[in-house]
């Protein structure tokens, strides 16, 4: 049941609104009537994601690093976290300032929308699992984390960030959302951020060899965007505060070469493919068991991935098309 009191805030505050989720969140929230603040240090976000909203009286844009302290005039009632390069290469490229943003600015904004009286929603990850040998992960599954390697400055930071969370919550009475979400793709994902869906797209489309790390048979499961928003505004507006995160993602689960596959055919491409050698920590498997989200929140994704990559590709060819243009 969804808290109709907390329904319709006066104002949502979007930290990494200029990303690629958190565009297609503050979309959502400018329809429903509400203000946005979004909140973005630009460093992997682009202000043609948010071009939209610019001269909506609602809307209001700051480039702001939440490292720093986070103020923000008038009442805030809800704040979504979605702050953090989300591809490896981009968070691997400064992984100190990675740790940081998950971690202080997480901390940041937990203390703004305690002084708020604000409801916090976490984006959280599926990597908090690590590389699983529980599958399909469930929110009980403590994960299987490398704490030194590459992607700890992501996976652990988003840890330590969900510790934080519960934290507020245990010690200050935070009403705080946790959803770790699972590969999500869509319209407005860059075409160089080093994302499974994007990178094979951008190759097939201009037939260069397809890159696929190991041997393709590693498993990926893939929500398409609309969903996912759909899940976070239920998850932080469910008048009953989940016991624990919740995992918001698609259980439908492909191997990469079969999303290769898919991309090929759907673009006519005659690309080859090339096999690379695996990242190390590269997760084998990767499926969310989303009970916990269909029983709590009576959502799960509804949308294909034949349909999502659809969508994905057109976007993608409207984008080169206005570049060229441009
Ligand atoms: P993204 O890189 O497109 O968006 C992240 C946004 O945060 C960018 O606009 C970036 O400029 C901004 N940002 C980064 N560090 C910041 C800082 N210190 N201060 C202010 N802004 C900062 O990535 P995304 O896919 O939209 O991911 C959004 C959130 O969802 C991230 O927290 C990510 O960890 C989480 N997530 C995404 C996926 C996915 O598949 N897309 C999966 C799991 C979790």
């Amino acid at each position: 049941m969804l808290d109709h009191s907390n329904a319709r805030p006066r104002t949502a505050l979007v930290a990494g609104g200029a990303g690629f989720l958190g565009s297609h969140l503050c979309d959502v929230l400018i329809a429903e009537g509400k203000r946005v603040v979004c909140l973005d240090n630009l460093q992997t976000g682009r202000m043609t994601n948010i071009e939209p909203l610019h001269n909506h009286p609602g809307f209001s844009f700051r480039r702001h690093d939440i490292c720093e302290p986070v103020a923000v005039e008038g009442t805030i009632d809800e704040v979504y976290n979605l702050a953090c390069a989300a591809s490896p290469p981009q968070y691997q490229a400064d992984p100190v300032h990675t740790m940081l943003t998950c971690v202080s600015g997480t901390l940041n904004l937990l203390e703004l929308a305690h002084r708020n009286g604000a409801r916090f929603f976490q984006a959280s990850t599926s990597e908090v699992y690590g590389d699983p040998d529980e599958h399909p992960q469930r929110e009980s599954y403590r994960g299987n984390v490398n704490c030194t390697g590459p992607r700890a400055c992501y996976d652990e930071g988003k840890r330590a960030a969900e510790a934080l969370c519960f934290d507020f919550k245990r010690t200050r009475g935070l009403d705080i959302r946790v959803g770790r979400i699972f590969n999500t793709y869509g319209p407005r994902i860059k075409s160089d951020d080093g994302r499974i869906i994007s990178n094979l797209i951008v190759q097939a489309r201009s037939n260069a060899p397809l890159t696929i790390y190991g041997d393709g048979s590693q498993t990926r499961s893939f929500c398409y965007v609309d969903d996912l928003i759909k899940g976070i505004i239920r998850l932080t507006r469910v008048a009953q505060e989940p016991p624990s995160a919740v995992n918001l993602g698609n259980p439908s689960e492909y191997t990469v070469l079969e999303v290769a596959g898919h991309v090929l055919q759907m673009t006519g491409s005659k690309s080859p493919i090339r096999y690379l050698p695996l990242p190390q920590d590269d997760p084998r498997k990767r499926r969310p068991d989303i009970s916990l989200a269909k029983s709590l929140l009576d959502w799960a994704p509804e949308i294909e991935l034949e349909v999502g990559l659809e969508r994905t590709i057109d976007a993608f060819a409207v984008e080169t098309r206005s570049t060229l243009v441009g």
